[in-house]
């Protein structure tokens, strides 16, 4: 947090993995006996025509494939046919459900079937979280006192009941680290993101590195260090979850440069979570 940018990186990423997506598009050579495939997936139509179930579909490219069907490509027709899967192999494949696990919390957010441009603007959404809803994080460098208010404001993400954070000494979910830098700034998140094609149009968050500046958060705490690592760590495992800055209003958590002494506070130490920040969450993981 701080300064703007520490979604450069997951933006490359995707940019990379975006890449990878189009040029697998490109791969199919190009096509010589259609008509062949077509008149004899008529012939074979019709004769399949009392089940009203085509026995193959035809693709000329990867992104032209149907869901619950298996293909292979013909080499001699320079087209992929796809043969329709038996049901118990199409349960996992025919449907586009997105294997994201829901919250069972019941906050008053719209319910959404597909988070547009819109939502994600509205509700300050980077348009991505993670599939389960018990996400685990571990420390890297971290001391204890540290460890203990960063666990805090853990706890407070964690009585929302929309997910749970949860502490591991194995390989995590979330790697939270205490640095130092010259930049501006008192937070920095990243981590790679999976492209998905789910009926939410939501990606899928693979792993996230959260790194808090111990000499950034010194230097502008005005003397109460606990009360800005507990708002630096709330903001910072706020857009590990796939919260975006609120660019509105700067006395709210998730605002890129926050104004720590005018935002509510539950106690000297404490932050107060903001209706923002819960309702971004709750909508991303109780759809
Ligand atoms: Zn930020």
């Amino acid at each position: 947090m701080k300064i703007n940018s520490n979604n450069k990186f997951v933006k490359l990423y995707l940019a990379a993995l975006a890449l990878i997506t189009t040029s697998a598009t490109a791969v199919p050579t190009t096509i010589t006996n259609l008509t062949t495939v077509s008149a004899k997936a008529k012939k074979h139509h019709k004769k399949t025509k009392k089940t009203k179930k085509k026995a193959y579909v035809i693709a000329k490219y990867y992104d032209e494939f149907k869901p619950g069907y298996s293909y292979t490509y013909n080499k001699k027709k320079g087209v992929f046919i796809g043969h329709k899967m038996k049901k118990h192999h199409t349960s996992t494949t025919d449907s586009d459900e997105p294997r994201v696990e829901k919250a069972t919390s019941n906050y008053n957010v719209p319910k959404v079937k597909k988070f547009t441009k819109q939502i994600l603007n509205e509700f300050h959404l980077k348009g991505y979280r993670w599939a389960k809803t018990t996400i685990t994080y571990n420390y890297n460098d971290v001391n204890e006192s540290q460890q203990t208010i960063i666990n805090q404001a853990i706890d407070q993400i964690n009585q929302l009941g929309i997910i749970n954070l949860k502490k591991t000494n194995k390989k995590a979910n979330i790697t939270i680290e205490v640095s130092t830098t010259n930049l501006a700034r008192a937070g920095y998140t990243t981590g790679p993101v999976s492209i998905e094609d789910n009926s939410l149009n939501l990606n899928l968050i693979d792993e996230q590195t959260v790194t808090l500046y111990e000499n950034q958060i010194q230097a502008h705490c005005y003397g109460n260090y606990a009360l800005y690592l507990n708002q630096v760590s709330l903001h910072e495992i706020g857009h590990a979850l796939g919260l975006e800055h609120n660019e509105q209003n700067k006395y709210e958590i998730m605002a890129p440069v926050s104004d720590v002494s005018k935002i509510n506070k539950i106690d000297a130490t404490h932050v107060a979570i903001d209706q923002d920040y819960i309702k971004g969450l709750a909508i991303l993981y109780q759809n």
